[in-house]
């Protein structure tokens, strides 16, 4: 088993990994070995790099288009914040064989009984998803935003087009960089399939899928832009949950404004 040398570029983006994970634990959005993030690096790498390094065959019922997938991905059980010093014992790059059937880690995972989070197929799933329909995002990243969470559990929760207006009309960055706004995306049991296909259909639609009653994901180029979605879509929340604790109905951007806004996005 010959070892896998990451590139230049693949070091840069485990780096904007780290930074992020930092962002994630400071926020207290990454609570325990809650949260977990992917890249798809299929890309930076030849079949003939990746063969060499591949060592056991792990089984797994993976999508038939993710065959061949190289996916750096975070470890189950693994607390995010060590990504920031330790990245390389608390996550691994892997490659899907060529019949979907099984992994083999390829680099990292350098701890006792390392596996990748139990989220491997939501994230494979979007993964593929992406690789068809929007294959500029290669990254996927999955947290608990505090307010985010807290509107889920929210009336407006039910009606999605009022709740994107009423976190869009608090502050004008919301609407121009979050253009495509939050899915309200139904509750499905953590690391199912179903939980994968609820979230792909967020992204048909949307820049953020928010997982009712407990968290929120998003896909992007790169992981720190994966997090600006989430960044600024709870900024809205936060603010709007702000004047609500403050006791009154913020005024908010009208509806001509925010359509002004849209030249922006
Ligand atoms: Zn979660």
């Amino acid at each position: 088993m010959a070892t896998l040398k990451l590139p230049v570029e693949v070091q840069k983006e485990l780096k904007k990994v780290s930074k992020v994970a930092g962002y994630l634990w400071q926020r207290e959005w990454a609570e325990r070995n809650a949260g977990n993030i992917s890249m798809n690096l299929t890309s930076f790498f030849t079949k003939e790099e990746v063969q060499a390094a591949a060592g056991e065959q792990i089984p797994f019922d993976f999508p038939k288009g993710a065959a061949g997938f190289v996916i750096y991905i975070t470890g189950t059980g693994c607390y995010l914040r060590d990504l920031v010093d330790s990245l390389d014992k608390v996550s691994c790059i892997l490659y899907i064989n060529e019949e979907a059937t099984a992994y083999s880690i390829i680099w990292g995972g350098n701890r006792e009984n390392f596996g990748p989070t139990c989220e491997l197929i939501s994230h494979t799933s979007i993964h593929l998803f992406n690789s068809i329909n929007h294959p500029e995002n290669l990254a996927v990243v999955h947290t608990h935003p505090l307010e985010l969470i807290c509107m889920s559990h929210h009336e407006l929760f039910d009606n999605e087009e009022e709740l994107n207006r009423q976190i869009w009309m608090m502050c004008p960055e919301v609407k121009v960089f979050v253009p495509k706004g939050i899915h309200c995306t139904p509750y499905a049991l953590s690391s199912t399939a179903d939980l994968a296909k609820v979230t792909i259909e967020a992204f048909k639609t949307r820049n953020v899928s928010l997982w009712e009653k407990h968290g929120a994901t998003a896909t992007a180029p790169d992981v720190e832009k994966a997090w600006d979605f989430l960044d600024v879509a709870n900024k809205g929340a936060k603010l709007l949950m702000m004047c609500w604790a403050a006791g009154f109905k913020p005024a908010g951007l009208s509806n001509e404004q925010l359509v002004e806004l849209e030249q922006f996005t």
